[in-house]
């Protein structure tokens, strides 16, 4: 593996590999743009097989983390990190301290946060460190809830789109994954009057769902069949693909989860069947602009930080538009949208001052 080949692909600034030998941490930060400002994106830990593996998804999602935070007009450029072990065995303080040390050492050129498997407390051990952290608990905490809500909004503007009224009332939905983010969004989707279908590969946690919001439970393999308007992946990455699409008799894909597409062509499946497919990193968008608003003047205001994410509706609507203007896929339009904004705002540093 070349590791400057990889960097050169996706245009990666900086990679950081840390190790401490006392608390065994085996890290790897990765900023890939800091043209809006000082890179932000969580941490994730995993069990990796290789060290490939565990750098070439640093790579990927700190790149769509510089996607993610313009497109979310946010001045934060794009970075991640992630930590190689079993969270449910390898965490420890001395651990995240560790890891708050090298955060620290990059002087703030990279902020962390939670992603897969980090909790708050992993964060705070972290914050114990280097003020570079974010979703504290005491501030803005939890993002899931800020993600449905996000979520919730997008999903609305689609619906507008393809049935002419943003009403969910009797909309039918399934989503996919009774998680943390699933559960707010059906909760929303439960007060704006949407019937719920849902799936998880556990039962437990599907029994809140029933019982709070009245919803229909179906199996794992099922979700891509049942008769609905809206799917909404909540769990997993590349479920929307080759065998899952033929399946689909929604007209609207809207979910949390990240890269949701198998691969990009399976964007082009969507729109060949007419499906709208909202991006990834647009829709769920809610909980960096909430963990973002710790850095705003005067500290985290919930208020403030869901008027923002309340915008989503109008990215979704604006990235239709341009999808429908220039013949191209949402995912493509998306993609436009960030990138324009990363473009004209990094030409403002040649503005000299004095
Ligand atoms: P979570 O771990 O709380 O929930 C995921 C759920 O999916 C779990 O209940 C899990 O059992 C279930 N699941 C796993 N495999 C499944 C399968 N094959 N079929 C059905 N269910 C399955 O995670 P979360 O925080 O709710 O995040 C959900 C998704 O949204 C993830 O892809 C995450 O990366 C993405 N996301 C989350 C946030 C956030 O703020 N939490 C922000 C952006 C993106």
């Amino acid at each position: 593996m070349e590791v400057f080949e990889l960097v050169e692909k996706y245009g990666h600034e900086q990679v950081v590999f840390a190790h401490d030998k006392v608390s065994g941490l085996k890290a790897i930060i990765a900023i890939h743009d800091t043209t809006l400002g000082p890179a932000l994106g969580g941490c994730r830990m995993w069990p990796y097989e290789s060290e490939e593996e565990a750098l070439n998804d640093v790579l990927r999602l700190s790149r769509g983390m510089t996607y993610k935070n313009s497109a979310m007009g946010l001045n934060f450029g794009g970075g991640k990190a992630v930590i190689i072990g079993d969270p449910r065995q390898d965490k420890s303080e001395e651990l995240f301290r560790a890891f708050g040390k090298f955060v620290h050492s990059l002087g703030g050129r990279y902020i962390t946060a939670e992603d897969v498997s980090i909790t708050t407390e992993d964060i705070g051990l972290a914050n114990l460190e280097t003020p570079y952290v974010a979703g504290v608990a005491g501030k803005s905490g939890n993002p899931s809830p800020a993600t449905a809500y996000g979520t919730f909004v997008g999903m609305k503007a689609a619906v507008k789109e393809v049935y002419g009224s943003e009403d969910l009332k009797g909309k039918k939905v399934a989503i996919q994954g009774a998680g943390s983010v699933g559960y707010y969004l059906a909760k929303h989707l439960h007060e704006a009057g949407a019937e719920i279908l849902v799936s998880d590969i556990y039962e437990e946690k599907l029994r809140p769902f029933v019982e709070n919001f009245n919803a229909t439970v179906v199996g794992p393999n099922e979700i891509y069949s049942v008769d609905a308007d809206v799917f909404a992946p909540c769990a997993l990455g590349g479920i929307v693909n080759d065998k899952t699409i033929p399946q689909f008799k929604f007209r609207i894909v809207a979910g949390s989860a990240n890269n949701q597409l198998g691969e990009p062509r399976h964007g082009e499946m969507l729109k060949e069947r007419g499906i709208l497919y909202i991006p990834d990193y647009v829709i769920n968008g809610g909980g960096v602009i909430n963990v973002a608003g710790e850095f705003e003047s005067g500290g985290y205001n919930r208020d403030r930080a869901y008027a923002q994410i309340a915008t989503i509706y109008d990215k979704v609507e604006k990235l239709i538009a341009i999808s429908k203007e220039r013949n191209i896929l949402t995912a493509e339009a998306a993609d436009i949208m960030a990138e324009e904004r990363i473009e004209k705002l990094g030409r403002l540093k040649r503005i000299h001052l004095g």
